[in-house]
């Protein structure tokens, strides 16, 4: 069984590089009832993943990766190898040498195509499950700074329209009815909603208070956690907690100002001040530990420069949901993080927690306690 601190090191690496697989193997596994794509093409979270689960020294929860699947070799040395048992053997460079072994969490029943909403979606374009229990959802799959040209240089949100795999608004209702059928088989216990920011002045609270008013409906009890952009209003922030939101993720991605305009050029018309101001009111609204903020890594930013930002932002109390940025399939190559130097963000990004009082461990709903994408929390556990 693998210490905590071996899973920590192995889950950075995946997350920086991913794993290769063999289109071969893919028909193997096909024929033997065994789905592994290339993941998703488009939508919420870092693109391209699938799930896998590490034998995990915690019994209380599993430990799990959304690690990268590529086609060719160019940006990984991880390579997924045969099944062996119920788990992947992986390879580091060639098959001579064994990296580890993984899980692969399996697709829902509900991916297939019979399964539908009330009003005949299949529920596949609804709502995703990522991980384990967390079902994904993006009720709105356009946004104002693609529309403007000026879209965030990370993002597949309307490469999923493209792509066929989801439609462009989601209601309430056809949400809960995929969580009825994720629920089903053990694969529903909280939701990530995201949407494409809207250009008005609610950026898309409004469509956020409708859906999660139907949800509730069916399922008062389910935590719920959603994304937004900083609102100049704050008053919509009380009334999305009150509609039901668990958490709130308010996403900043890059901290370095000169890489912000350059990496965010829509979102950096927002100034830090408005991002500043929504933090600290989320807080007082949603409490502690359940406010966060996705951080990339890989812009070429030096350390100390990001862990000093970095502190500011844990020092308001916020989550920083530290993970490497991916690159989106069919588009231009993003920078690659080094893993070991990723290690010792987490390292260090969990004492600062440590050191302000914020614990990822005490989030209730979405990304932080998904925890596919980032190992800030297996990080915390260590220091
Ligand atoms: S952390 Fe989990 S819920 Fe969030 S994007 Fe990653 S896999 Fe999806």
């Amino acid at each position: 069984m693998a210490t905590i601190k071996e899973v920590l090191e192995k889950k950075s690496e995946l997350l920086c590089k991913g794993l290769f697989i063999d289109q071969e193997l893919i028909d193997h596994y096909k024929k033997q009832g065994i789905n592994i794509d290339f993941g998703r093409k488009g939508g919420a979270g870092p693109l391209g993943g699938r799930y896998f689960k590490f034998d995990s020294p915690s019994q209380e929860k599993p430990i799990i990766v959304n690690a990268a699947l590529w086609d060719t070799r160019d940006r990984t040395d991880l390579i997924l190898g045969k099944k062996v048992e119920n788990k992947f053997n992986i390879y580091k460079k060639d098959k001579n040498h064994l990296w580890g072994k993984l899980k692969l969490i399996e697709n829902p029943k509900y991916y297939s195509p019979e399964y539908k909403t009330s009003d005949g979606i299949p529920m596949r374009k609804i709502a995703l499950v990522h991980g384990i229990d967390c079902l994904g959802t993006t009720i709105y799959q356009k946004c104002t700074h693609w529309e403007c040209g000026n879209a965030c240089a990370f993002c597949g949100i309307e490469l999923s329209l493209k792509y066929d795999t989801t439609i462009l608004e989601k209601t309430g209702k056809q949400i809960a009815e995929v969580i009825t059928a994720a629920r089903k088989e053990g694969r529903c216990t909280h939701l990530t909603i995201t949407s494409g920011t809207e250009a008005t002045e609610d950026k898309g609270a409004l469509r956020y208070l409708k859906v999660l008013k139907e949800i509730k409906e069916l399922h008062p009890n389910i935590p719920l956690h959603i994304q937004i952009e900083p609102l100049e209003n704050l008053s919509y922030l009380k009334k999305l907690k009150d509609a039901g939101a668990a958490t709130i993720g308010i996403h900043i991605e890059v901290l370095n100002d000169t890489l912000r305009k350059k990496i965010t050029p829509g979102k950096y018309k927002i100034p830090y001040s408005l991002f500043e101001k929504n933090w600290k009111k989320s807080i007082e609204i949603f409490g502690r530990n359940q406010v966060e903020s996705f951080i990339l890594t890989g812009f070429e930013e030096s350390e100390g420069n990001l862990i000093h930002n970095l502190e500011k932002l844990i020092s308001i109390g916020v989550i920083p949901f530290v993970t490497p940025v991916r690159s989106i399939p069919g588009k231009s190559a993003l920078p690659q993080t080094d893993y070991k130097s990723l290690i010792d963000i987490y390292l260090k990004v969990a004492s600062l927690m440590k050191k302000y009082d914020v614990n990822p461990l005490k989030n209730k709903a979405g990304c932080v306690r998904c925890g596919g994408c980032s190992a800030i929390s297996e990080a915390y556990r260590i220091v």
